[in-house]
């Protein structure tokens, strides 16, 4: 704490006048503490403004229109060529809903399934199964069997 030059006593930092005997104290004047408070806001102020003017325009809209899902049939059936088995329950009475489609690779002993709600959506994959066990194959299997279903972007 500063000490008062007159009376030694000691006073709180900021205070204008010593408590005790009233003189001036050298503490710094409250307008400078009041001009860099002013001084602050200005410079975040004129942050806030240049941040402002800086935002970016809005990315058109006509970009964020969804297209439409491909058709993960078609894409395997690109990939990896004409299926051994392609059969979809489409044509049975009545027409199964969701409809599923089938696809057998049997060399790759692989299962492809796939979904749609109706005719007019594309072929969602569902499950990509062993041939034979009918169970869901894991990745590495599937990389070994099917390499040609994970190349290209997914
Ligand atoms: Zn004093």
């Amino acid at each position: 704490m500063p000490s008062c030059t007159g009376c030694n006593a000691t006073y709180q930092v900021g205070a204008l006048f010593c408590q005790k005997c009233g003189a001036r104290t050298e503490a710094p004047k409250p307008i400078s503490y009041r001009s860099s408070v002013i001084l602050g806001i200005v410079l975040f102020l004129l942050i806030l403004f240049w941040q402002i003017a800086y935002v970016p325009t809005p990315v058109s809209t006509a970009e964020s229109v969804s297209k439409p899902a491909p058709d993960e049939a078609a894409m395997l059936i690109s990939k990896c060529g004409e299926p051994d088995l392609d059969h979809s329950a489409e044509k049975d009475k009545p027409t199964p809903n969701p409809n599923r489609r089938w696809l057998i690779y049997r060399k790759a002993r692989v299962k492809a399934v796939f979904i749609r709600p109706s005719a007019t959506e594309p072929w969602k994959s569902e499950a990509l199964l062993d041939t034979k066990t009918q169970k869901p194959l894991a990745p590495e299997f599937l990389a070994r069997r099917l390499p040609c279903a994970n190349s290209g972007t997914r």
